[in-house]
């Protein structure tokens, strides 16, 4: 018996185990895969002396997050690298919108899109400036932040408060109209909302936009030396050396619940594992409710709720190795880390409708990561290695492209996408297929198949759309780790705050379940949630 049960070793289930270890708890994880990380891994498929990353590549939410940031795992390791800038967009005419870490030069850069539009970059960032601590806080603190809340509120006062309140409701593409003459600004936001499943009209896409790209100049995009698999390890090294322990290949297929309480789990090939104080979940809320959990030892209406949950967008992934750096034909877009291709954003629009309505996009969205230029440690000096990903349909009923793409993702389905991703790439880098070595191809199922959170492909624990977030997230009235069983936590990503690797899913879920041991949190806090649990969900 130990004191508590992780079942997932993501980087949610890592921060987990850590923080729980350092309450002085007996931890173990259970990991269905062979090796720790979750999407946040490395592999060798690329041919040897170079490492690709298998999903995630790019981590400013994890620098930026207290709860990997306050870990130390430069102390067990972790080393992190940024490329000369942080993100490009090229245009189709040659010119490119750049990031840099430094916002004056990313603002005299935006003006040579329209004058003006550099001090208009320079206004959302001094507004960045004034928020970020409280805003951050608030984001990466389980829901409600009241205490961020009242900062924020206390920092802006009323009449700006309401002003913020509606910029966080913007949809990117009205910022961008807003805020901006020229297209640099309005595509450096639009794309970065795009690293969402939120289309560029949808509310809020402006605040992701925003967060993502005032980050770049916070924190960078950083990438773990050696690759995405380093920063799992570090925290893998951590754990252990405060005494947790991670068991690969031990897929929980049963949380077991006696009298209302989580007190244990049992693997797929039988073993049972006792948790005196928690089980503390890392899988996606589907799998939680009604799979590891029966719906007997659940309320009914929470089946109801679980079944109108929102997957965000499926995705196709390509890693690539290029004998040479890529050939972009804007000179400037070959020293971003990160690289967002569309035309323009009614590009994007249409990408998002194409998915809206079940069609593989036309011409995708193609988010791109020039992996050895972040980190040269990746591939043989002169070389690159390219990571990128487009989002396709769940379910797809047509192909808004020529060449007929069924979604059964068959060795056709898999040569056309493959094709579709390239033609982008090429159109603005000619020349870029003649420079592959190597590729490797995910589909959604690859991706699931790696990692049995990303079902159907998908990437974000869930949608990042405001009907599914905060204390709609994963349903109406949980909003935080705690599930309606006593000892049962959730700490993935379809948890408040949603996708990305910050760990705060993870960290939240650990502090919830430390504070109904303590003996305040048993008298008062844990009652006091359970009981505005009810009353919110209903049961
Ligand atoms: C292609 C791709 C690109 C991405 N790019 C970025 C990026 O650049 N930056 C960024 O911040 N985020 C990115 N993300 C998102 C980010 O990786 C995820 O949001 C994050 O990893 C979620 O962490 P998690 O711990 O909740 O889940 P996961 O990382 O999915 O880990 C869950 C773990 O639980 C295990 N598991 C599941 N079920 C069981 C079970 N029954 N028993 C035991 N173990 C189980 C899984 O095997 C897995 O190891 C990307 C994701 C993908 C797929």
């Amino acid at each position: 018996m130990v004191d508590a049960v992780v079942i997932g070793a993501g980087p949610n289930g890592l921060v987990c185990a850590n923080l729980l270890a350092d309450a002085g708890w007996e931890v173990v994880v259970l990991e269905a895969a062979a090796s720790a990380g979750g999407a946040v891994s490395s592999a060798d498929y690329l041919g040897p002396g170079y490492v690709a990353d298998v999903c995630s590549a790019f981590y400013p939410l994890a620098a930026a997050s207290p709860a990997i940031a306050d870990l130390g795992l430069e102390d067990h390791g972790l080393r992190w690298l940024h490329a000369p800038a942080v993100l490009a967009h090229p245009l189709p005419d040659g010119r490119a919108a750049l990031l840099y870490r430094d916002v004056e030069q990313t603002a005299a850069d935006l003006d040579s899109f329209a004058p003006g539009d550099g001090r208009a970059w320079l206004r959302l960032h001094r507004q960045w400036d004034r928020v970020r601590d409280d805003l951050l806080a608030a984001l990466f603190n389980p829901f409600p932040p009241v205490r961020a809340g009242l900062r924020l509120g206390a920092a802006l006062g009323p009449s700006e408060l309401l002003r913020f309140a509606r910029f966080a409701t913007l949809p990117v593409r009205r910022l961008g109209e807003e805020r901006f003459a020229g297209p640099g600004g309005p595509l450096l936001l639009a794309g970065s909302a795009l690293h969402t499943d939120l289309s560029p009209e949808a509310a809020t896409s402006a605040a992701y936009g925003w967060l993502l790209t005032m980050l770049g100049h916070q924190v960078g995009f950083p990438v773990p030396e050696g690759g995405a698999g380093q920063l799992s390890a570090a925290m893998v090294r951590r754990l252990e050396s405060k005494g947790g322990t991670v068991l690969c290949r031990r897929r929980v297929s049963e949380v077991v619940v006696r009298k209302g309480r989580a007190v244990g789990v049992v693997t797929e090939s039988g073993d049972a594992i006792s948790a005196r104080r928690a089980v503390i979940a890392d899988v996606p809320a589907t799998t939680l409710f009604g799979d590891l959990v029966t719906w007997e030892n659940l309320p009914g209406p929470l089946r109801q709720d679980v079944s109108r949950f929102q997957w965000d967008y499926a995705t196709v992934k390509v890693d690539w190795a290029l004998r040479a750096p890529v050939p972009w034909r804007a000179e400037s877009v070959a020293g971003a880390g990160t690289v967002h291709l569309a035309d323009s954003v009614d590009e994007m629009t249409q990408y998002c409708a194409d998915i809206a309505k079940q069609q593989v996009p036309r011409r995708p969205f193609v988010l791109a990561g020039q992996m050895t230029t972040a980190d040269p440690s990746r591939s043989p000096t002169g070389t690159e290695v390219l990571w990128a990903y487009i989002h396709v349909p769940r379910t797809v009923r047509g192909d808004a492209g020529d060449d007929g793409i069924s979604g059964a993702w068959n060795e056709a389905d898999r040569t056309a996408i493959t094709a579709r991703i390239e033609d982008r790439i090429e159109e603005y880098a000619p020349g870029f297929r003649s420079l592959i070595t190597a590729r490797h191809l995910m589909c959604p199922g690859d991706l699931e198949d790696h990692d049995a959170n990303l079902i159907g492909g998908a990437i974000g624990g869930g949608t990042s759309a405001l009907h599914q977030q905060s204390v709609f997230r994963p349903v109406p009235g949980l909003g935080r780790s705690e599930t309606p069983v006593r000892g049962l936590y959730l700490a993935s990503s379809s948890a408040h705050p949603g996708g990305g690797v910050h760990g705060a899913c993870g960290a939240n879920a650990a502090r919830a379940a430390i504070t109904a041991h303590s003996a305040l949190g048993r008298m008062f806090v844990s009652p006091l949630i359970a009981a505005s649990g009810r009353l919110l969900r209903g049961y």
